[in-house]
């Protein structure tokens, strides 16, 4: 499956998958894994400076739930 326009925090996770994640100011894209139903988090540092793309399904990413810029997961706060 290939999706041509990244994905904004708050957007549902289309598919269980690898997604790049593209902070706009403080870091080096990285892949992590999100599942599918879930919401694009919202960085705790940049807020929605962030932007996802899909990069597989090889389900290797890194497990945001660990990842502190992303704990709290605040797509909640959003209303969404
Ligand atoms: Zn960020």
């Amino acid at each position: 499956m290939q999706f041509l326009t990244p994905f904004l925090p708050g957007e549902k996770v289309p598919t269980s998958g690898d997604y790049w994640v593209v902070h706009l100011k403080h870091r080096l894209p990285y892949k992590a894994f999100l599942p599918e139903g879930e919401r694009f988090p919202v960085c705790n540092q940049c807020s929605l400076d962030v932007v996802y793309e899909y990069a597989g399904d090889l389900h290797k990413g890194l497990d945001l739930s660990h990842d502190l810029d992303f704990q709290p997961r605040r797509a909640s706060a959003l209303g969404l």
